[in-house]
């Protein structure tokens, strides 16, 4: 079943205001098995409010307005639905009442233009707000259930779950979702959806969906079936063909992120970690101790952004800067070697790199990375060049490390 969510509101057609009702309700109803087809945000606009809610009441199980419930005159939902609808606004003299009687308890006097809020559409069941003045509405017509409910976050949350949740989960026929999510590193989204698009293209069920980040893949694959068992098989069938086209650069399939699974590793191993950084400035070293018991492996870090700290901090030979340049395999490698030897971790990553968006003469062009580790049994290194602008070329460094020394802890020696 599909629902449609209707945010209106002028001011969320501006930078200052973000639509987050949307966000919430569409978690809660994918939560019961309806799916979230389309969101629209409508500013105070009575016409084009109501050609909206028109379009999707006709196409839709559920439609879901939030906002515009208001006293004043630029709140328009009620007259909008009323509409679209072709429903009457029939004034309700206790809810008039009670609007009243929640300004008396502050000791105001309800302004007259709060009587427009005690207007119900002809034959909608009425939700109280015990939140708020604006009471909600819930309203059938043929096979289409419209909800109206007001703006604020706090009153729309309280008032969906109190009033509309249960009820629409009681006419979805039983789901059982399961999610399966797996991550991947190494690879650009292009790429990887071209490997694996044949496979995921052929099933409606499970949905898959591919998010990229600065060097993070996701792969989200969604199932639903009547019992947990059956999803599972088919997360197992579809997600298991995936898996085996990708490999190794797989790196989680429980949503953990790379600082954790090489976290995991490192421990695992009774290995130890210490860290070079020149481009990245701490990134590195912050993202690896954002994972709590970091302490049990990772011994520290060097940030060394000028060359004089490269040798005197880590032990690069001025030649080497002098010949090579900062941004270059030489000086990557020695800056693991460094940092190696002078924290006696088992394991060094270094990283150095031209962020952008200029560059200072003798480095290496914008977007060129080098990632080193050094270990017991030498150094390695790779390197790229991307194209990004500057907080993602840093980002990508930082996945880049992290996934050079997780394909090492995997097959060590
Ligand atoms: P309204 O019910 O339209 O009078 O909205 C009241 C207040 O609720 C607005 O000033 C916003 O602060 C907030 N609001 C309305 N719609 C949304 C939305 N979709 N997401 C987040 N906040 C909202
Ligand atoms: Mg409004």
């Amino acid at each position: 079943m599909n629902a449609e969510i209707i945010a209106v509101g002028s001011e969320l057609l501006t930078a200052e205001r973000v639509d987050t009702n949307s966000l919430f309700l569409t978690d809660e109803l994918n939560r019961i098995g309806v799916e979230v087809t389309t969101k629209y945000v409508v500013g105070d606009d009575r016409e084009r409010l109501a050609d909206t809610v028109h379009r999707a009441a006709e196409r839709s199980e559920f439609v879901i307005l939030s906002g515009g419930l208001g006293p004043t005159e630029d709140d328009v939902t009620r007259d909008a639905v009323a509409s679209a609808l072709d429903r009457r606004l029939i004034f309700h003299q206790p809810i008039c009442d009670a609007i009243e009687q929640r300004f008396r308890a502050m000791k105001w006097k309800m302004p007259d233009i709060n009587r427009r809020q005690a207007f119900i559409l002809e034959g909608a069941e009425i939700l109280p707000n015990d939140r708020g003045t604006a009471p909600g509405q819930w309203i059938d017509i043929r096979h289409c259930s419209v909800m109206l409910l007001p703006g604020p976050p706090h009153e729309l949350k309280f008032m969906f779950q109190k009033h509309c949740a249960a009820r629409i989960a009681r006419r979805v026929p039983k789901l059982a979702i399961e999610t399966l999510v797996l991550r991947v590193a190494g690879m650009s989204e292009s790429a990887l959806d071209e490997l694996i698009s044949p496979v995921y293209k052929k099933h409606a069920n499970p949905v898959t969906t591919v998010l990229a980040h600065a060097g993070d893949i996701q792969i989200h694959l969604r199932a639903r079936c009547t019992t947990p068992a059956q999803s599972l098989a088919l997360l197992a069938e579809v997600g298991g063909q995936i898996e085996l086209l990708l490999g190794d650069r797989i790196y989680s399939r429980n949503g953990d992120p790379l600082e954790v699974v090489v976290g995991t590793l490192l421990k695992k191993q009774k290995a130890t970690l210490a860290v070079a950084e020149s481009v990245t400035g701490g990134g590195l070293a912050e993202r690896i101790t954002t994972v709590a018991g970091s302490s049990d492996y990772f011994l520290g870090g060097f940030v060394t952004y000028s060359r004089k700290l490269k040798i005197s901090l880590l032990g690069v030979l001025p030649e080497t800067l002098e010949k090579c340049g900062a941004v270059s395999k030489e000086t990557a490698e020695a800056m693991a070697a460094g940092a190696r030897n002078r924290t006696g971790a088992s394991h060094a990553l270094a990283i150095t790199g031209n962020a952008g968006p200029t560059t200072d003469g003798d480095d290496a062009p914008v977007g060129m990375v080098y990632v080193a580790l050094a270990d017991a049994a030498g150094t390695v290194s790779t390197h790229r060049q991307f194209n990004a602008d500057r907080e993602r070329v840093r980002q990508f460094s930082g996945q880049m490390a992290l996934d050079l020394l997780r394909r090492r802890l995997l097959t060590p020696g």
